[in-house]
């Protein structure tokens, strides 16, 4: 029996085509791309090519797009950018109460050195209502920040609403479009972005590499010092095999994501209806409709979701409680908390989350087995 892998939220196989594209960048095309002979000329225009396809996928400027290590590192250097170069506007910051934890930990490290944060609540489905993030503007908020999607119930937010409201007050505002890009569309104009996160694992490619966008004009000190790269925003040699292998996988989402989205929609809608059917004491997370084509997320009343994870693990599935970064850690969710979730649900979530390979047999061989996995747990 193969091993089923539901949790693509956490993280993506690597299309073949990907590595294939990759590769002769790791050999004879290894040059760094800030050399100016040959071979990093050759390495340069990988770079920029790169750059440009993600920056047509998200309707940005070439020039907008930093590549990095990732969506923490884009999250931490747009909110301690931010800080920085905004702080004679003010010290106030207004995040979601569900956002990752790469924005939660910067934004309290600088709550603890003296700035003003308002966390805004979400209702029992995980929404932010716009009008609370109005109501939490004052003279002195520097920065919003909003999660598109989120990575644990899969909720999409009101991005383009808030957006709005940030511009009207000319507040810089950042979206957390790691879950979301690949597999819906992400427009920064649309979204009314100002600085956007994205991790390349999380849509087929490879680890360790993704880009922080900030619109021409957005003030937000440099990340890393040290070298000239990125336009001085972001020094390091940069990884042109895997911003070649970002650049790749965004082409492949685009040209499948409504056939992708189609195809898991129809299996998410098939756990969300089978699931309730086939077991009692079940709870759908997240909103039904505003969410994520790949993910579902279940909460089982008197079951602990570490040993259903386990159970599930000896039948083959992977599957997560929530997010990745906090299982492991005993403590309930703080996305399910703030939706109003008792701890004894949220300790008993089930997030599945489909992908690109994922099939109706999985999924039919997944509902097999499940009601008599959550019967066990509850003797
Ligand atoms: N933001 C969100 C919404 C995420 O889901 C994740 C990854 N789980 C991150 C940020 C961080 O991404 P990475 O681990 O690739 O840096």
């Amino acid at each position: 029996m193969q091993r089923i892998y539901f949790d693509h939220a956490a993280t993506t196989p690597v299309d073949p085509e990907v590595i294939k594209a990759m590769e002769p960048y790791f050999y004879e095309k290894f040059g760094n791309a800030s050399s100016p002979y040959a071979f990093g000329r050759e390495a340069s225009r990988a770079l920029e090519d790169s750059r440009q396809i993600l920056a047509n996928f998200i309707g940005a400027k070439p020039e907008e797009i930093i590549f990095n290590s990732g969506a923490t590192e884009a999250n931490n250097h747009a909110i301690f950018g931010v800080a920085q170069a905004q702080q004679h506007k003010g010290g106030h910051l207004i995040v979601s109460s569900i956002e990752h934890h790469s924005v939660l930990e910067p934004v309290s490290f600088l709550e603890r050195q003296g700035y003003e944060v308002t966390y805004v609540p979400v209702d029992d489905k995980g929404m932010v209502d716009p009008q609370d993030v109005q109501n939490a503007i004052t003279d002195k908020t520097i920065l919003i920040v909003l999660i598109h999607a989120s990575n644990e119930v899969g909720t999409i937010q009101p991005v383009a609403q808030i957006g709005q409201i940030a511009k009207k007050r000319n507040i810089t505002f950042l979206v957390d479009a790691c879950q979301t890009t690949g597999h819906i569309p992400v427009n920064v104009d649309t979204l009314g972005a100002d600085l956007l996160s994205l991790s390349s694992h999380k849509f087929y490619g490879p680890k360790g590499v993704g880009a922080l966008y900030i619109r021409q004009g957005t003030k937000v000190s440099p990340f890393l010092l040290g070298g000239d790269q990125e336009r001085n925003r972001r020094a390091s040699t940069q990884n042109v095999a895997g911003a070649v292998g970002l650049a790749k996988a965004i082409e492949l989402c685009q040209k499948g994501m409504e056939e992708e989205s189609r195809v898991q929609m129809a299996l998410r809608d098939k756990l969300m209806e089978e699931i309730p059917k086939r077991i009692s004491g079940v709870r759908i997370n997240g909103h039904l409709k505003q969410r994520l084509p790949n993910n579902t997320h279940f909460s089982f009343e008197g079951v602990e979701g570490e040993a259903l994870l386990m159970s599930l693990d000896m039948a083959n599935v992977a599957a997560s409680m929530g997010s990745a970064c906090t299982s492991g850690a005993m403590e309930a969710s703080h996305v399910l908390r703030a939706m109003g979730l008792s701890d004894e649900l949220a300790f008993g979530s089930l997030r599945i989350t489909m992908g690109r390979w994922s099939s109706e047999k999985q999924v039919e061989y997944f509902l097999e087995r499940l009601p008599s996995i959550v019967s066990g747990l509850r003797i």
